[in-house]
């Protein structure tokens, strides 16, 4: 087992989703958290995708949380393309 080995951007990203789930259990919670941490990039992109769920959260009555999502997920997948694309 690597669990004590830091995520690399691919990871981060493609478990943000359950990391803000809190879907993930403690030790890949606490190597995203550790990769965010470290990477200004991955930590300017969850800054906004928790700011983003905390508002789907706190007005999840009269918002489309659903439609938000999707566009969440879309701008990850922005983000992961142009991560592979540079390399
Ligand atoms: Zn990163």
């Amino acid at each position: 087992m690597n669990d004590d080995r830091p995520a690399d951007c691919a990871e981060a990203l493609a478990r943000l989703f359950d990391f803000l789930d809190s879907e993930i259990d403690e030790i890949d919670g606490d190597r995203i958290r550790q990769h965010l941490a470290d990477c200004d990039g991955c930590l300017h992109e969850y800054d906004i995708e928790h700011h983003l769920k905390t508002l789907v959260r706190r007005s999840c009555s009269d918002a489309a949380p659903a439609e938000l999502h999707v566009r969440i997920r879309q701008q990850l997948t922005v983000l992961r393309a142009r991560m592979e694309t540079s390399g």
